[in-house]
């Protein structure tokens, strides 16, 4: 990579930021189009998000992403929000105009629903989605808006209510009973949750889901993306299809590509640098 005077910056803003693969995806699509940019991870210890945003504005950043822990506090401290920001409650995306204004975007919802058209997943079909994170309101955003009739099975009944006003019909607690009806019943089944972040976590998740109940033509989702969860593994054995979280991490960053760039993504180069950086 060459730097010149004139080299424009963008980033990413989490904490902690060194896990993220957003520079590599990111830096990988500026070479293919020949853009003079450098994209750079931003660590931004607690206390600090107002001051990054006004160093973004003084630097004269194309933009940035934001992650973990910031995708909330970040949409108060905006100069505009995207419809779609305003309505998840979740900036992923900033882009800075020539004026220094800040605008906030959430390209999550749109590459959770790139992924699955990439898939080929009929829309409409009944959703089950796990937990009720983060991560889970734009998943179920997306589906809504895909005209998915969702259905949300989480630990904690107070963070899946907050997900009705995003579109779930309903919100249910994680017992045998629900999972069960719910995996019957489901056309996409989306992992929504954190568990495979945690070996242990993960396979006393997957211990608590009948899987025998889940249906022939059943697409089981994912969004983590590190390595295939055990979930997606345990569905592929039975004959399902499934898609991990590299597919929606890939289109969320392309779309913000084209929105702190104004050029079209580099799709495939995109993905090829995920994969290198796996
Ligand atoms: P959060 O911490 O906000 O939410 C995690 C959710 O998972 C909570 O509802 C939590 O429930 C639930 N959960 C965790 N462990 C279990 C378990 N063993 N059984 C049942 N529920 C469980 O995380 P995020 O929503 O930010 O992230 C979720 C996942 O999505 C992560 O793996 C993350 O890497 C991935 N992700 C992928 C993206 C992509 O582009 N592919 C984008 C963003 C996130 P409780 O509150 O009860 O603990």
């Amino acid at each position: 990579m060459s730097l010149s005077g004139r080299t424009r910056l963008a980033g990413v803003i989490g904490w902690p930021i060194g896990h993220s693969r957003s520079p590599a995806l990111h830096n990988a699509a500026y070479r293919a189009i020949g853009l003079d940019a450098v994209y750079v991870p931003l660590p931004v210890p607690p206390g600090k998000l107002a001051d990054a945003l006004a160093g973004l504005r003084a630097f004269g950043f194309l933009g940035a992403n934001v992650t973990v822990p910031y995708k909330q506090d970040v949409a108060a401290l905006c100069d505009e929000l995207d419809e779609v920001a305003l309505t998840a409650g979740a900036v992923n995306t900033l882009r800075i105009d020539e004026h220094g204004r800040l605008s906030g975007w959430n390209t999550d919802v749109a590459g959770y629903a790139d992924a699955l058209d990439e898939a080929g997943v009929a829309r409409g079909l009944p959703a089950l989605v796990l937990g009720a994170g983060g991560a889970a309101r734009s998943v179920v955003l997306a589906l809504a808006r895909r005209g998915h009739p969702v259905i949300v099975i989480a630990r904690n009944p107070q963070q899946g209510a907050s997900l009705l006003p995003l579109g779930a019909a309903d919100v249910r607690p994680w017992t045998h009973e629900a999972l069960s009806s719910g995996l019957r019943a489901a056309g996409l089944v989306v992992d929504a949750t954190s568990a495979a972040l945690d070996p242990g976590g993960e396979q006393a998740m997957l211990a608590s889901l009948p899987l025998d109940r889940l249906g022939e033509g059943t697409f089981v989702s994912a969004l983590v993306y590190h390595r295939e969860p055990a979930l997606l593994a345990a569905a592929r054995a039975r004959g399902l299809r499934v898609q991990d979280g590299a597919a929606m991490l890939v289109h969320q960053a392309a779309r913000a590509f084209t929105l702190m760039t104004g050029q079209p993504a580099p799709l495939a180069i995109m993905r090829a640098a995920f994969a290198q950086a796996t």
